[in-house]
């Protein structure tokens, strides 16, 4: 939960285009795109555009709002394109709460009951 934002870790380096993504949505404030190991068809993950939180502890109220909105509208459009069972949304702070990338970011993983999630 603690330290400093690093600004070369790897979703900073997908905001400034230094690595590729697949995006998925996006405005001034926020990014969705697809996460590039997938834990099933469909794997989303929103980031805030211009925050250094590492994690939701450190947010601005005013960023994970419009972070909820976009997670909201997301989840929507993956339900229409994809049509799961069940949709997931995930999010991890520190590295023993799961956390591997800090910079503060929300999983969407679509459900297919016939389906178990991928390691
Ligand atoms: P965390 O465990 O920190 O919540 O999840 C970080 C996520 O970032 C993982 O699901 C992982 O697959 C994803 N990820 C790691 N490196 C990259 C990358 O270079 N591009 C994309 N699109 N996703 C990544």
């Amino acid at each position: 939960l603690h330290g400093a934002y690093d600004p070369d870790n790897i979703f900073a380096k997908i905001l400034r285009g230094e690595i590729p993504s697949v995006k998925v949505w996006e405005d001034d404030q926020v990014l969705a795109f697809m996460d590039v190991f997938p834990q099933s068809e469909g794997h989303v993950l929103i980031i805030p555009k211009q925050s250094q939180a590492r994690t939701l502890l450190e947010i601005e109220p005013d960023v994970l709002s419009r972070l909820t909105a976009a997670l909201q509208r997301t989840a929507k459009a993956v339900e229409k394109a994809l049509k799961p069972d069940g949709i997931s949304v995930m999010q991890f702070n520190g590295e023993a709460g799961g956390q591997t990338v800090f910079h503060l970011h929300f999983h969407i993983i679509p459900r297919w009951a016939d389906r178990p999630m991928k390691g």
